[in-house]
C-alpha cells in the first residue's frame, strides 16, 4: 500500500535483484556477525534489493534512484548476479499505472552504477535516455566526482550510465535543498562525496530514503558500514546524526538494497546507546 505524506503518495518500487561481496558491504565486521542476517552464497555474496522511490503529487512522478538498468553483458551480470526475473524498473512503473514518459523528475542519490543505472538504455548500439520528459537531479561536486573519481571507487562509476545526462534536463544542486515543497535533499561525503538523501516530510510524518548511508536495515548500528564508503569515519559521524533525528521525530527509513525489509522505525538502547530496527513497513 502506497503512503501519504501530505500532498504526496509514496510507493516502494523493485527494480530488480544483485549481489555483492558480504565482506565488503560489511568493512571491519566480522562475518560470523553479519552472516546471521545476511547468509552468503558460495562465493561469499549477498543478497541486494534495486529498490526505488515513487513520489507522486500535483502534476509530479518523481523517481530517487533507478536501479542498476540493462545494460549488462554477460560477464557482468554472473559476477554481480543481476536478475531481472522477478522485477524490473519496467514492470513496476507499469504496476504503478505509469509509462517512462510520465517520469517527471529524477533525483539521483549519486552516480554508482546501481543507483542511476536505469537513467540509460542501449538501442542499435546507441545511448539513449530513459526518462527524456524528466529533469535530473544530482549534486554538483557528486558530478565532478564521478568523472574524475578516486581509484576507490572508480569501478562504481560507468561513464554509460550519466555521460547521456548532459544531453537530458540535467539540474545541478549545491549542497542541501528543498526541491518541491517537503521534499528535501540531504547531504552525506561518507559513501562518496555529495550523495543526496531524500527526506519526505509533512511536517508531522517524515519518510526518508537512506539510500548508500544506511543501504540495509543490518547497517543501522552506528559501526557496521560497508568497505566500500570512502571516508569511513565521516558515514559513522553522518549516520549517527540521522539516526538521531530519525528516533526523536520517528522517522520511516527506506533502505535501497536490503533484500527482505524495505522500510522500518528505528529506536534506541537507552544503557548501550545503541541503535536498532523498531516496526518493519512496506509499501
Ligand atoms: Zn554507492
Amino acid at each position: 500500500m502506497p503512503r501519504k505524506v501530505g500532498p504526496y503518495t509514496v510507493t516502494l518500487l523493485e527494480t530488480g535483484e544483485f549481489a555483492l561481496d558480504g565482506g565488503a558491504m560489511f568493512g571491519v565486521v566480522p562475518k560470523t556477525l553479519w552472516e546471521r542476517t545476511n547468509p552468503p552464497d558460495s562465493s561469499n555474496r549477498i543478497d541486494m534489493a534495486l529498490r526505488i522511490m515513487l513520489i507522486q503529487g500535483p502534476g509530479k512522478n518523481i523517481l530517487v534512484d533507478t536501479g542498476i538498468g540493462d545494460k549488462w553483458d554477460e560477464k557482468y551480470k554472473a559476477i554481480y548476479r543481476i536478475s531481472h526475473a522477478r522485477y524490473s524498473l519496467e514492470k513496476s512503473l507499469k504496476e504503478a499505472g505509469l509509462k517512462f514518459t510520465d517520469i517527471t523528475d529524477v533525483i539521483m542519490t549519486h552516480l554508482h552504477f546501481d543507483h542511476c543505472g536505469g537513467c540509460t538504455y542501449q538501442e542499435k548500439g546507441q545511448l539513449k535516455l530513459m526518462f527524456p520528459q524528466a529533469t535530473h537531479f544530482v549534486q554538483k561536486e557528486q558530478w565532478e566526482w564521478a568523472n574524475r573519481p578516486l581509484e576507490k571507487d572508480r569501478a562504481s562509476f560507468l561513464k554509460e550510465n550519466f555521460e547521456p545526462l548532459s544531453h537530458a534536463k540535467l539540474k545541478f544542486l549545491e549542497g542541501e535543498s528543498e526541491i518541491y515543497p517537503g521534499i528535501h535533499v540531504l547531504i552525506s561525503h561518507g559513501h562518496t562525496r555529495s550523495q543526496q538523501v531524500v527526506k519526505v516530510t509533512d511536517g508531522k510524518q517524515t519518510v526518508f530514503y537512506c539510500a548508500d548511508l544506511i543501504p540495509t536495515s543490518s547497517h543501522i548500528p552506528v559501526p557496521y558500514i560497508m568497505g566500500y564508503d570512502n571516508f569511513p569515519t565521516i558515514i559513522m559521524e553522518e549516520k549517527r546524526k540521522i539516526l538521531e533525528q530519525a528516533v526523536k521525530e520517528n522517522w520511516i527509513l527506506c533502505f535501497e538494497h536490503d533484500p527482505k525489509v524495505s522500510a522500518c522505525t528505528v529506536c534506541k538502547d537507552p544503557e548501550k546507546g545503541r541503535f536498532a530496527l523498531k516496526e518493519k513497513f512496506s509499501f
